[in-house]
């Protein structure tokens, strides 16, 4: 990982097309896998044929231990054993347990890993979310908390309480980018990028003038606000947009407010984090959601290497602030 720890730098670029630095010479390839599309291009040429298939296997494999839509995941064997004392883990789930545990306690709570039976009893397993009845949408807020979550190093264990239940929907796929470009390196890549559907995407190695970030609407993906350019990290954008639900006139999203016990409902439209690891980018752009601007960038200012873009609508316009390694970028618009 220490190759890719280093400070991110940062500068404003014109608005590039997304795609237009794909070299020729790698490999382009794509794959569902963790519910969503991932692209993964390797930009070295003539990398080691099985290269990609180890990569796609890797993240298959996480998906296997951190999916709470698959029954059979380890993460959803070890919500079904809740209440039941300390059950051993395998190392990526501790992993992504503990980081999710420091940064619940880090945010107060606006990111709690344990929301699941939120997310359960709002529907948001299933393709049709809708409004819970009051006494089922309490009863799932309080089996939410920081403090519903106890992991330990040695043995390796997560203990449960009684009710609660874990969902690493908003770090999993980072910690999957984070995986296999170390997987990639180690199979002697210098240069590639991994990339879900631009929720999260990390880079390996670096090009000239830095990576393209595209920051863009969001009413509307294809329309490009501004880019960024990074060397090396890792991206991810949150956004209510991507599953939500409406309801006499209000929308309802898939990221929630653990303290409200509720769908975030605010002027924010999107969040974006930049970082040197994929866990922490997927993971904060989700809390920053959460927090809103002026409260999460509190909490990035203290972190190394972390950049964030908040979009909000105010009336028709979009207010674009920046924060943490990319506070000289204020009040960008289009
Ligand atoms: P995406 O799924 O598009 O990558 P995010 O990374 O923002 O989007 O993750 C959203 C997911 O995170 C939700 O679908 C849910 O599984 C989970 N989640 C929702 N609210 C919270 C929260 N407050 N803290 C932690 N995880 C959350
Ligand atoms: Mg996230």
């Amino acid at each position: 990982m220490t190759g890719r720890l280093r400070a991110l730098t940062i500068v404003l670029a014109t608005v590039v097309a997304s795609q237009a630095w794909a070299s020729d010479r790698g490999i382009h390839a794509v794959r569902y896998v963790m519910g969503t599309w991932c692209d993964l291009v390797i930009f070295d040429p003539d990398p080691a044929p099985d290269v990609v298939q180890s990569a796609f296997r890797e993240i298959a494999r996480l998906d296997d231990v951190l999916s709470s839509w698959n029954p059979e995941s380890e993460v959803s064997r070890l919500n079904a054993s809740a209440g039941r004392g300390p059950q051993p883990v395998s190392v990526d789930l501790a992993n992504v347990a503990e980081e999710s545990a420091a940064l619940c306690t880090l945010t107060g709570g606006a990111f709690d890993p344990s929301v699941a039976s939120l997310l359960r009893a709002w529907g948001f397993y299933t393709e049709s979310p809708g409004l819970p009845a009051p006494a089922i949408g309490r009863d799932a807020a309080s089996h939410v908390g920081c403090n519903r979550v106890t992991v330990r190093r040695d043995p390796r264990t997560i203990a449960l309480a009684d009710g609660a239940a874990l969902d690493f929907g908003a770090i999993g796929k980072g910690y999957a980018v984070d995986r296999a470009l170390a997987m990639l390196r180690a199979r002697g890549v210098t240069r590639a990028k991994i990339d879900f559907g631009s929720s999260s995407l990390g880079y390996l190695g670096d090009i000239d003038g830095g990576w393209p970030v595209v920051i863009s609407d969001p009413r509307d993906r294809d329309n490009p606000l501004f880019t960024l350019r990074i060397t090396g990290g890792a991206v991810s954008t949150s956004s209510q947009r991507e599953r939500s639900f409406e309801r006499d006139g209000r929308r309802f999203g898939h990221i929630f407010d653990p303290r409200l016990g509720r769908p975030v409902e605010s002027s924010l439209m999107s969040v974006t984090v930049i970082a040197p690891r994929g866990s922490t980018a997927d993971s904060l752009s989700t809390a920053l959601f959460v927090m809103g601007a002026a409260q999460g960038k509190r909490v990035i200012n203290g972190m190394p290497g972390v950049g964030a873009v908040f979009v909000e609508q105010r009336a028709n316009d979009l207010l674009i602030t920046t924060a943490g390694k990319l506070s000289r970028l204020t009040r960008l618009s289009k």
